[in-house]
């Protein structure tokens, strides 16, 4: 039986992003500083990640409540091995129209042909410069643009549709704005920029260092005419505007400048199977151990349901309102972005 739930703020449930895997092949300075993950560091063993039949099995219950949105993150989901075959199960699910993948790129030229037989439709590569000395300096392992636009091209050619997403730090990557603009126009990719966001503890973020859509858009407009693009469905993300004569879009997610938690749709699985509601909630809930328990289908649906009726959060548009509580964070890149 599908049953279709809203929070106490009347949002329904219409996205999960599942973290497959904590561990990168990048240290970005705004997700996982180096001096912090550094080789020590403890990731979590194989053990302690949900297995692919947890994944699928919490999919489908889910799905069952009205999630029809699927997104697979990290750390950097293709480090997870044999991803394609997850993704072949999750596609067959009744209810999930849509599944996405969030990757740095690096792993795709290698499976972007699989990913696209499991059934993946579209990826989100992330790039944050295009000069190379940037870019190496950015991801913290000395790593070139090259095997990202090598994973760009291997996914067109395998028809995935493709978006690159850009964060855009102050001081850091100003200078790569136009230049990002014009190679993704010139290829027909959607461009999606970023706002730098206070997420976790360790990115050191200041608001000095947001760049806002509304200084993006004053930037691009002295350059494109552009024109704004009518929001797809409830709960959209990105603020999309045209290039104007193309069908070429570029957008902007604004979770600092304007926040959209009234239609935020969204629930989060951490890499160790702890559910977030919220990007900025310090604790989950603990699924994992729901699902190795003897608990049935049944009893799981209704504790999400309890769960999400009881959703309050709404953190970003108190940031903006200036009444935040200072509390605990996870980090992205174990909660995915
Ligand atoms: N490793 C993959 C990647 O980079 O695409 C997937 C995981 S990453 C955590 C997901 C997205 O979060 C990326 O597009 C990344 O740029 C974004 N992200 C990470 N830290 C961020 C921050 N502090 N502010 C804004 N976006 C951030
Ligand atoms: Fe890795 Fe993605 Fe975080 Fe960069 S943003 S460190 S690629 S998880
Ligand atoms: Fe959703 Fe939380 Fe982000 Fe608001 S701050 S949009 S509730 S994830």
């Amino acid at each position: 039986m599908n049953r279709h739930i809203k929070d106490s703020l009347d949002r329904p449930l219409r996205d999960l992003r599942i973290s497959v895997i904590d561990r990168c092949n990048f240290r970005c300075q705004y997700c996982m500083p180096a001096e912090i993950f550094h080789e020590n560091f403890q990731f979590l063993p194989k053990s302690e990640l949900l297995s692919y039949e947890e994944i699928v099995r919490i999919s489908k219950i889910f799905a069952s409540l009205g999630v029809k949105k699927l997104r697979l993150t990290g750390g950097e989901p293709l480090l997870r091995k044999n991803l394609s075959t997850l993704i072949s199960e999750l596609v067959s699910i009744e209810g999930i129209e849509d599944i996405g993948l969030t990757t740095n790129g690096v792993f795709l030229k290698k499976h972007a042909a699989d990913l696209k037989a499991a059934g993946l439709q579209r990826v989100n590569i992330s790039l944050d410069s295009l000069d190379d000395v940037l870019f190496k300096q950015m991801n913290g392992r000395d790593i070139g643009t090259k095997p990202v636009m090598e994973g760009i091209a291997a996914a067109k050619e395998a028809g995935l549709g493709v978006k690159v997403n850009m964060v855009v730090k102050k001081e850091t990557n100003e200078s790569q704005i136009l230049p990002m603009a014009r190679f993704c126009k010139e290829e027909g990719i959607q461009l999606r920029y970023i706002e730098f966001m206070d997420v976790g503890h360790t990115n050191g973020w200041q608001l000095k260092n947001v760049i806002t859509k509304k200084e993006l858009l004053e930037m691009l407009q002295a350059e494109f005419e552009l024109e704004p693009v009518e929001e797809d469905y409830f709960g959209e993300v990105a603020k999309r505007f045209r290039y104007k004569g193309t069908t070429t879009e570029v957008g902007f997610i604004t979770s600092v400048s304007e926040s959209f938690c009234s239609s935020c749709t969204r629930a989060r699985l951490s890499a160790n199977g702890s559910l977030y509601t919220c990007l900025f909630n310090g604790k989950g809930h603990d699924l994992k151990s729901l699902l190795r328990s003897e608990m049935s289908d049944e009893e799981l649906t209704d504790f999400i349901i309890s769960l999400w009726n009881h959703r309050d959060d709404r953190y970003s548009d108190e940031r903006a309102a200036g009444t935040r509580k200072k509390q605990e964070k996870i980090e992205m890149s174990f909660i995915g972005g």
